[in-house]
């Protein structure tokens, strides 16, 4: 789908949740499959081991090498448990039905791609705290482990081969917890928080404030940078931080503005259909004529038979003999009629990955198109909630 308007519009939406830890986001670029763990792709990005090395090398200047790969286990270890902390996401999130195809691990930290958003804020929270509370488990078990009477300063060697590698593991997991529950989009702290003020009022309007919150600490963290006590990464995570609350508050105003419309307000009625009885030598001509990057299969009586992007038409134009039928190539989608509410069919998009569903009426004729492209556009013009 990646030659489709369609599927630049469901950019749209990447670019709206990228950053956020259960997003409805594409898979990750850059990175490969190194297991499937309870029907969980684990992915690991290519980046990930410049992460690795880096590790490396600072603790072989430091101690040569045998510190040099106990550097490596380190670094492994931590992502062992940011790993486990999206696991957590994942199996909360399963609880309620919800799916997590894959989850990525990137030097920044791990990625839990959720099927979609739960729309009960109480399933939100939940799932928002379930990643830290891994950590806290880990947390604990190690301090149980290691009997917890390690002086202060063996936590804080992080990146000296020095100190006892479980002390520093116990760091870096209250570190972890400490970092996501900073009540700021895109860490857990800011779904914890919009989760909470959910329960008391609008999605929207919950977002918006969230989403201020967010954006002041993230001032406060851009002022912070600049002190002696801050720092380049301080400035980075300032940015990450502002931008996360942004991303989030134009998502909710999006869900918000699909919630009150039906499917019949937003799709497209002018667009061109293809008669099932096409022939593969007529593919090109049909393409030529309309501009059109999605075209559904009808018949005479205009029912429905399957939807074929431009991509696999030209495809098909230039690997089946021309006397096929061109709709061999058309695929089933799900349908939604005009009566279907903008917020159903969004949630139909991000289920079943498709950026465009076709719209039929009672009798199984297609009346339209409809896709995530008309509700941005929807979102753009009608914007509820908090203004910010
Ligand atoms: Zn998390």
């Amino acid at each position: 789908m990646s030659k489709d308007a369609p599927g630049q519009r469901l950019g749209f939406l990447k670019t709206l949740a990228s950053m956020d830890s259960s997003a409805i986001v594409p898979t990750v670029k850059w990175s490969f499959r190194i297991a499937s763990i309870a029907g969980i792709q684990v992915r690991i990005h290519l980046t990930f081991f410049l992460l690795l090395g880096f590790f490396a090398w600072i603790y072989y200047t430091d101690g040569g090498p045998q510190a040099a790969v106990d550097g490596v286990a380190f670094t492994l270890l931590i992502f062992l448990c940011v790993l486990l902390h999206e696991f957590g996401h994942a199996f909360a999130a399963r609880a309620f039905g919800i799916r997590t195809p894959d989850i990525t691990l990137l030097p920044i930290g791990g990625v839990a791609r959720l099927e979609r958003m739960p729309s009960n804020p109480r399933q939100e929270l939940l799932i928002a705290i379930a990643g830290p509370a891994v950590n806290v488990v880990i947390a604990i078990a190690i301090f149980l482990v290691i009997g917890g009477v390690l002086p202060i300063h063996e936590f804080v060697l992080i990146d000296t081969a020095s100190g006892s590698l479980l002390a520093k593991l116990l760091f870096v997991n209250v570190l972890l917890v400490l970092f996501n529950l900073i009540p700021a989009f895109p860490m857990d702290g800011g779904r914890v928080l919009r989760a909470l003020l959910a329960t008391q009022m609008r999605y929207s309007t919950a977002t918006g404030i969230a989403a201020r919150v967010g954006q002041v600490i993230a001032v406060l963290f851009g002022v912070a940078s600049v002190t002696p006590w801050g720092g380049p990464m301080l400035a980075i995570i300032a940015a990450f931080v502002f931008l996360g609350a942004q991303q989030e508050l134009a998502y909710a105003r999006f869900r918000d503005a699909a919630q009150g419309l039906r499917v019949g307000q937003a799709m497209i009625t002018r667009f061109r259909a293809l008669p099932i009885s096409l022939k593969v030598a007529d593919i090109a001509t049909s393409l030529a004529e309309s501009s059109q990057e999605i075209f559904p299969f009808v018949d005479e009586r205009l029912h429905l038979h399957g939807i074929a992007d431009r991509y696999d038409l030209e495809k098909a134009s230039l690997a089946l003999p021309p006397e096929a039928a061109a709709s061999s190539v058309a695929r089933t989608l799900p349908t939604v009629n005009p009566e279907t509410g903008l917020g159903e069919a969004l949630e139909l998009m991000t289920e079943s990955s498709k950026s465009l569903l076709p719209v039929v009426n009672a009798s199984g004729q297609i009346v339209g198109l409809v896709g995530i492209g008309q509700l941005a556009e929807l979102s753009a013009s009608k914007q509820p909630g908090l203004r910010i």
